[in-house]
């Protein structure tokens, strides 16, 4: 008997692994597929999956059968569809909207909350098609147990790569706010100022996790004080972030709008510029000297103009002002740099913008001036360049994550397709579109 009890049990044991260990196989059937945002089109694909692994691409359309251990692969009929690359988004707060009490829910809200925001926030933006995002800036804990439990496959959402708290000079843009010490307490960690404070600062959010690091090196839009848009951390203190970052290995960003502080970053050495709303063309110069990336945020731009034009009351007039004077000049901004052959990464600033609302950053990338292709590629390749996934994402190819989506337009002739996918696949696994939308506050709308 109680030997029956052990063989049972082992057979339970076995049956357990095995079911774990099984292969998952799809096969898609991709009527016009562009593998990488840089080349012609293929017409008539199969792209091979196994588990959330991209196998092979292959010319037809196969069968399970034609597929050796694919025998009971799931066909993807998408022969009527434009295949594609997930879409990735370089700018992203995803654990937070813009909300009419911000400033309350900056002392009030708990990391926990945000977290489970950050799923919900996070799962619009897969719907979206876009598979991976940059964080750059928000709740340290709660954005490194998002990103941590995405990985893990205990929730699903878009892959995240993750800045933890912005860096910020005292009463700078990434600042409290004014709060009293006693509410807010200061200094909390992104806050530094003078060279050493910066250089522990940059440690202190890799010691708990950051994939990369984020500065503001000039004043910004939200930020609830009179501070204009001009140089905030010093040249000093930029170099100072700059060189503890690389020096661990983590690439860094820097949120710019004047030209003064936006080129005191390119010279300091920053792997990418967010916003950028001030650049010329000399300032475009020294992007492609450095080799920085622009992240353009044009839709950033675009909705605080709008809240600030359609709802007067909604912000405080400090931040009125700059949302008025800011908003239309980005689009200048990226026509000259894409002109001058400044590297470009798609980045919208989502939670400025509603979340799953990215692709609207692409409509207006193309009103700026910048081709259907050159931004497939910035959304795509460029994108997974900055974040150092490249061997992961960014292309349909063997050997890389399953992070394929489609459209039913073709957005290389009409880029507002991408507006609408009609199919999305995060790491091999196919997301459920048929969400009925679920207004959780009374957000402004763009
Ligand atoms: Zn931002």
């Amino acid at each position: 008997m109680f030997r029956k009890i052990l063989i049972t049990a082992a057979m339970t044991i076995c049956t357990t692994f095995s079911a774990y260990a099984a292969e998952e196989w799809k096969i898609i059937h991709a009527g016009t597929l562009l593998a990488d945002a840089r080349e012609q089109v293929r017409i008539e694909q199969s792209i091979i999956i196994r588990n959330s692994e991209i196998i092979e691409v292959r010319d037809g359309y196969v069968t399970a059968g034609q597929v050796s251990g694919a025998a009971s692969a799931k066909i993807i009929d998408l022969k009527g569809q434009f295949v594609m690359s997930g879409l990735i988004d370089s700018h992203t707060h995803i654990l937070s909207q813009q909300e009419a009490n911000r400033r309350e829910i900056r002392v009030t809200r708990s990391s926990e909350l945000s977290t489970l925001m950050g799923v919900e926030f996070g799962m619009r933006t897969l719907r979206a098609g876009f598979t991976s995002i940059r964080n750059v800036g928000g709740d340290r804990n709660a954005i490194f147990a998002l990103r941590d439990a995405i990985n893990q496959g205990i929730v699903m959402g878009p892959r995240i790569k993750a800045a933890g708290q912005g860096m910020t000079p005292t009463g700078g843009h990434g600042d409290g706010g004014g709060f009293r010490d006693d509410i807010f307490p200061h200094p909390h960690s992104g806050v530094c100022d003078g060279a050493a404070e910066c250089r522990k600062a940059v440690r202190t959010q890799i010691k708990y996790g950051a994939d990369h690091i984020k500065y503001v090196a000039t004043g910004g839009v939200l930020s609830m004080t009179a501070t204009g848009t001009g140089q905030q951390f010093t040249d000093e203190e930029q170099i100072a972030l700059v060189q503890a970052a690389h020096a661990m290995g983590r690439k860094v960003a820097a949120h710019a709008h004047g030209k003064i502080g936006l080129e005191a970053a390119l010279r300091a050495g920053v792997d990418s510029i967010e916003h950028g709303s001030y650049l010329d063309e000399e300032t475009a110069d020294l992007f492609v000297a450095t080799g920085a990336y622009l992240v353009p945020t044009l839709i950033a731009g675009h909705t605080v103009e709008r809240i600030a034009t359609e709802r007067p009351d909604f912000y405080i007039p400090e931040v009125q002002q700059k949302a008025l004077e800011v908003g239309p000049v980005m689009k200048n901004a990226l026509r000259i740099a894409y002109d001058k052959g400044v590297k470009i990464a798609f980045g919208t600033d989502a939670g400025v913008n509603d979340h799953g609302t990215n692709a609207y950053e692409a409509v207006l990338m193309n009103e700026a001036g910048m081709p259907e292709r050159a931004i497939l590629i910035s959304a795509t390749v460029n994108a997974a360049d900055l974040m150092s996934l490249t061997d992961i994402t960014g292309t349909i190819e063997a050997g890389k994550d399953a992070d394929i989506i489609a459209v039913s337009g073709n957005p290389l002739e009409d880029i507002a397709t991408l507006l609408a996918p009609s199919f999305v696949m995060a790491r091999g696994t196919e997301i459920n579109l048929d969400v009925p939308p679920v207004d959780l506050f009374p957000w402004p709308k763009i």
